[in-house]
């Protein structure tokens, strides 16, 4: 257990230089261990075959993934893959032709593949095609001229196998390494998506929607009046009276307050009723939705009834604040930049004739 964990903190150590991406390099580490492992049992046969060069190709070899394996925690991740390439180039195309296609050697071609693939990713197509070609030349090769030295058929099975178990374990543990990854990365992106969807639609200052989020509503809610899920809609702009009064009495924080506390009363109110959005500076858009303008001019009146009647307390005082609306029935027939200049209209009107008001 002790040395598995060892082993495993070995592999997914960080590298020394941060720029190095901590997971090709777990990637080139697991597949130099592999292929040292494979290179261990085989040194057996390579005994076996008595040939002294041979031996000493193949411990050279064995250190020259041990190299691999050991320059990934410095900042040579390119130089360990391309050693990675060279060596097994070597490797496969020696041992195939000394012992021949039935050890199965050939299959480490898939597992470079898979570590190319992951790791070299500018010329995947570049990076298939000269493995394909140097596995499709053996083939050829191999079909011309016997091996140089034949195992037994039985040792021949036993290092097949393990080239298939080498394969298996490439494969299967760059699937399951990388599937993780990609769907807790995603699981991340979907949360910072949600998070970037919520800064984008609310106004910081009051924490309602803003212009931009009613628009996307007030569109849903037209589309749902195609699909003949809502029959009425009507829209309101509400305007503070008088607003620069505050600013300018009390300093902005004041006027901040002041906006704070009728969005807070906006929201409550509207809850169940439609949607309620900072339109501009001090200017809300409400909008009701299954409402005819008439319905919307009942609902609005004990609106504007709340608002007359809050009290902000700020700084030892008491402040009262009063509010314009415009109001009209929802025209599906026209744009709702039309619809909004209706209501403004309104708006506009109840500013020039007293104020505190709703103009319908
Ligand atoms: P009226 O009754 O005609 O609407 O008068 P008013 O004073 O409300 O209207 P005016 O357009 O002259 O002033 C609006 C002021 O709202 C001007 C601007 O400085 C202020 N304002 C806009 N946005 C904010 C904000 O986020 N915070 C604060 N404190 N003030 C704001
Ligand atoms: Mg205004
Ligand atoms: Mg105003």
């Amino acid at each position: 257990m002790h040395l598995f964990t060892k082993l495993k903190e070995l592999i997914f150590r960080e590298p020394v230089n941060k720029n190095v991406p901590q997971k090709a390099a777990a990637v080139l580490r697991i597949a130099s261990i592999g292929i040292i492992l494979y290179l261990l049992c085989m040194m057996v046969g390579v005994i076996f075959a008595k040939n002294p060069l041979l031996i000493a190709i193949t411990l050279v070899l064995t250190s020259v993934y041990f190299y691999v394996f050991y320059i990934t925690y410095e900042d040579k991740l390119r130089e360990s893959l391309v050693l990675f390439n060279v060596a097994s180039v070597f490797f496969v195309v020696l041992f195939y032709i000394v012992f021949g296609a039935d050890i199965g050697v050939q299959g480490v071609v898939f597992v470079v593949v898979l570590v190319d693939l992951l790791l070299w990713r500018q010329h995947p197509m570049y990076t298939i095609l000269v493995w394909y070609v140097i596995r499709i030349g053996l083939y050829i090769y191999g079909e011309y001229r016997p091996e140089l030295f034949a195992f037994h058929d039985r040792i021949e099975a036993v290092f097949c196998v393990l080239s298939i178990l080498l394969e298996a374990l490439a494969v299967v543990f760059t699937g399951l390494y990388f599937t993780k990854d990609a769907f807790s990365m995603e699981r991340r992106l979907q949360e910072y998506n949600k998070e970037l969807e919520h800064v984008a639609s609310t106004d910081p200052l009051t924490k309602i929607w803003n212009r931009f989020r009613m628009i996307e509503h007030v569109n849903r809610c037209v589309r749902r009046f195609n699909r003949s899920e809502m029959s009425f809609m009507s829209i309101a702009i509400g305007d503070i009276d008088f607003f620069k009064k505050f600013n300018d009495t009390y300093g902005h924080e004041c006027g901040d307050k002041v906006l704070q506390s009728l969005a807070e009363l906006f929201s409550k109110e509207m809850s169940g009723y439609g949607a309620i959005a900072r339109w501009g500076g001090e200017e809300f858009l409400f909008l009701f939705e299954n409402m005819n303008g008439d319905e919307a001019h009942t609902f609005l009146s004990k609106l504007q009834r709340k608002v007359n009647q809050m009290e902000i307390p700020y700084d030892n005082e008491i402040l009262r604040v009063h509010m314009t609306f415009g109001l009209s029935e929802y025209d599906f027939g026209i744009s709702l930049d039309d619809n909004i200049k209706i209501a403004d209209d309104r708006l506009y009107k109840g500013k020039t004739t007293g104020r505190n008001c709703i103009i319908y």
